[in-house]
């Protein structure tokens, strides 16, 4: 049975003082959702503080992206080993816009990857198509070679702990989702695809989750999929009301 798995990606939005006082009210909001796990990326300003703040609580935090290398003269950039000191249990890996607006490869993704699970830092890889993609009928190949090309030469063992977010590029911002059985058919072509390559055990233990304009009033039909296990969540995530309420029926949908 997988825990169902509700993040927050928060872009480049929200200072310190905004992101403690969104905590504040939030950790109270969702306190007896046991059953969720719940996840917030903040900015790498803020992390710290949201995770310091959130320390006794089920609330873990993630980083929205890393450099693979441990440390060096890499200006701006941010390693493995200083998210998780700043309490971060997560990193989002190979986000869309990270993809499309600073032209990232899987090659620099699956290095990503690497340097996160070498500090058991957990990836959240996202794999997606374009909408020219999917027209021209090629979303599955275009995630198998995402997962192909990202996740090669990932021990088996490291595997167990990853998490996958599908999530199409023509939905991110969009405000138009995949359909329920869009979302499925894709979920379940991943499932598949992570049995073939790093076997039955961590493809049944993967949390799939889906990420693309999730609002509380479509989250509920999503996550009720047989391989849709939570959801990735941009810009309804920045209001504490909608986050909650998305984790509230997400909730519900599993109980
Ligand atoms: C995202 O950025 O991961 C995302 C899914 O954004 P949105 O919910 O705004 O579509």
């Amino acid at each position: 049975m997988r825990v169902p798995f509700v993040a927050a990606n928060w872009k480049m939005n929200k200072t310190v003082h905004e992101a403690l006082a969104y905590v504040e009210e939030f950790r109270e909001r969702v306190s007896d959702f046991n059953e969720v796990e719940i996840v917030i990326a903040p900015p790498f300003t803020a992390l710290h503080a949201v995770a310091s703040s959130l320390i006794d609580t089920r609330i873990e935090v993630s980083g929205q992206n890393l450099h693979w290398e441990p440390k060096g003269a890499f200006t701006g950039e941010i390693s493995a080993n200083m998210l998780k000191e700043a309490g971060a249990k997560y990193v989002i890996i190979g986000h869309s816009e990270r993809r499309h607006l600073f032209d990232e490869s899987n090659e620099s993704i699956k290095s990503k990857i690497r340097a996160a699970s070498d500090v058991e830092l957990i990836p959240i890889l996202c794999v997606g198509e374009t909408l020219a993609e999917r027209e021209a009928k090629q979303t599955f190949e275009i995630i198998n070679k995402q997962l192909t090309e990202g996740l090669t030469g990932l021990h088996t063992l490291k595997a167990d702990k990853l998490i996958v977010a599908y999530e199409p590029v023509w939905a991110i911002g969009t405000g138009r989702n995949a359909t329920p059985e869009q979302a499925q058919a894709v979920h379940a072509h991943i499932r598949h695809h992570l049995a073939q390559t790093l076997g039955e055990v961590c493809a049944e233990n993967c949390r799939i989750i889906y990420g693309g304009s999730v609002k509380p009033n479509n989250v509920e039909k999503l996550c009720v999929q047989v391989d849709v296990d939570g959801a990735l969540v941009g810009g309804s995530s920045l209001d504490v009301n909608s986050f909650a309420e998305i984790v509230a029926r997400n909730h519900s949908a599993t109980v």
